[in-house]
């Protein structure tokens, strides 16, 4: 009761997630693989996100925006 009126006023929390999926092709790579090549998909409303191997979780939007600054930097570095 109390989540799905949550999801009603801010949308889906994405608690639910698939099995993480790891992409191998790069040609066939999706936008949530392109960071990790992994990705799940949130069972509740289908939207798929990317998701870490070695830490374990999904990464939020935060997080993505952090690593790819870092990736950046790394690359201006080199
Ligand atoms: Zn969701």
């Amino acid at each position: 009761m109390v989540a799905k009126l949550f999801e009603a006023l801010f949308g889906c929390r994405h608690s639910h997630y698939s099995f993480p999926i790891t992409v191998r092709s790069r040609s066939r790579r999706n936008s949530a693989a392109a960071l990790t090549g992994t990705y799940v998909a949130c069972l509740d409303c289908g939207k798929e996100l990317p998701y870490d191997w070695q830490d374990m979780k999904v990464i939020t939007a935060a997080e993505t925006a952090h690593r790819r600054v870092a990736a950046l930097a790394a690359k201006h570095a080199a």
